[in-house]
């Protein structure tokens, strides 16, 4: 680990002050970034420790939806009355991800910021055009099981790693952000994280200096959700495919359908076409075979990562079917 400055914020507007130094970087929970700092994959000149600023609240919004603080943690979230009793999909998503320890450190906005858990991005001995832009792709052609299928490009085929997000996808929810001199806008978490194109560094639309103050969702709407994770052991292990629904059924038809993915893209993946051929029509193999095809198409594979096509197959079919017979 290279050395640093380490500075304790005391408002968060002290935090994005230093923030806005490209050399800087923020620190809540450091669950991720002090992997990276070790490895040698983060080498930030100083850190802005933000654990004393607040913004740790979880409260009801005006709107009758929920307002998480960017510092609440993930346990925090996980076990909070209203997130298991109107939002079961978000506790589960979080329990599925990481140990108990990391979930008592991880922050909200930490973990919608964590980084890929590509084996050649943590490694600075492989090339990483994330990393080092310019350097080349080791996945392409590597080692790439744990790798993105959906929205690839030819300079990254990277992973989001995390759970929490790909039920905030599923939920819709809003990410609130504050810049320098108080700027504040929001972004739909669907629109927060990025797509590799020909800036594979890019994981989010963050701007330098800029952080996340709070996470909002939408008022719950009573539907059934569930949440799904395959991945290679029972716990401790990054999705190879997980799946977070939320279903309803009116007179035994679909009357919504959100779906979201993770283990797939660069980004949590949400793709509305799968709403709408679900929405109207009666739960059956066919449909559910219908909504793979629309998510599955335009996939890339290559034969380390061929078999998530089949494996995304059956597990919305799985997640499908069980959800619409707990909806009924
Ligand atoms: Fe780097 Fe992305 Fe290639 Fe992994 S997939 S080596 S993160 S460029």
């Amino acid at each position: 680990m290279r050395t640093f400055h380490y500075r304790r914020a005391h408002a968060i507007d002290d935090a994005i002050e230093i923030a806005r130094d490209a050399q800087a970087a923020i620190i809540a929970g450091g669950t991720n970034l002090l992997d990276l700092m070790k490895l040698q994959v983060a080498t930030p000149s100083q850190l802005a420790d933000i654990n004393h600023v607040g913004f740790r609240e979880i409260e009801d919004s005006p709107d009758g939806g929920l307002r998480i603080g960017a510092l609440a943690t993930n346990t925090e979230t996980a076990v909070h009355p209203r997130v298991r009793r109107d939002y079961p999909v978000l506790a589960r998503a979080i329990l599925a991800g990481a140990t108990q320890q990391l979930r008592n450190k991880a922050t909200t906005g930490g973990n919608l910021c964590q980084r890929t858990r590509c084996y050649y991005f943590t490694n600075i001995d492989q090339p990483c055009n994330k990393r080092q832009p310019g350097t080349g792709c080791g996945a392409i052609g590597g080692v790439a099981r744990l790798h993105a299928i959906l929205g690839t490009s030819d300079q990254c085929i990277a992973t989001y790693p995390g759970d929490m997000a790909v039920a905030l996808s599923a939920l819709d929810a809003t990410v609130h952000l504050r810049s320098a001199g108080g700027g504040e806008r929001s972004v739909p978490v669907r629109a927060f994280h990025c797509l590799p194109g020909d800036t594979p560094w890019r994981d989010t639309v963050l701007a330098q200096g800029e952080v996340i103050t709070a996470v909002t969702l939408p008022p719950p709407v009573g539907a059934t959700q569930l949440y799904r994770k395959v991945r290679e052991r029972s716990s401790y292990a990054f999705a190879l495919v997980s799946v977070a629904a939320i279903v309803a059924l009116d007179g035994g038809r679909f009357s919504r359908a959100d779906l979201a993915f993770g283990g797939l893209a660069h980004k949590p993946w949400h793709d509305p076409r799968i709403g709408d051929a679900l929405i109207g029509q009666a739960p059956s193999p066919e449909l559910f075979d219908a909504a793979a095809d629309i998510l599955l198409d335009g996939a890339r594979t290559d034969s380390d990562s061929a078999f998530k096509v089949t494996l995304a197959r059956r597990t919305l079919h799985a997640v499908l079917s069980q959800v619409t017979e707990t909806a009924r």
